[in-house]
């Protein structure tokens, strides 16, 4: 994961954590710290997620179609939508 500077424990399923405040609280420190030069723009970003909140594959914040966390995977701006939304 080049750019991501990941802090997870790579043994542990999320299922797994006790503690998913923390875990979604690192999540989102994972997105701010993503590098600037991959980093999607603040304005495509919020598109983004706009489109996937309106999207019926959006469940519990992550995409059906992939299932990522949609908010992590619109962060970096390479990433494209597996449907072509954005
Ligand atoms: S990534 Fe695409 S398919 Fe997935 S929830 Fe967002 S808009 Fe929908």
């Amino acid at each position: 994961m080049d750019s991501f500077n990941f802090r997870f424990c790579k043994k542990c399923l999320t299922r797994d954590m006790i503690d998913k405040d923390a875990y979604f609280a690192t999540l989102h420190e994972l997105i701010e710290n993503i590098n600037e030069d991959v980093k999607t723009p603040s304005e495509e970003y919020e598109r983004r997620l706009s489109v996937c909140t309106e999207c019926e594959r959006l469940a519990d914040g992550m995409c059906r179609a992939c299932g990522c966390y949609v908010e992590l995977r619109a962060a970096k701006t390479s990433n494209k939508c597996p449907y072509e939304l954005w």
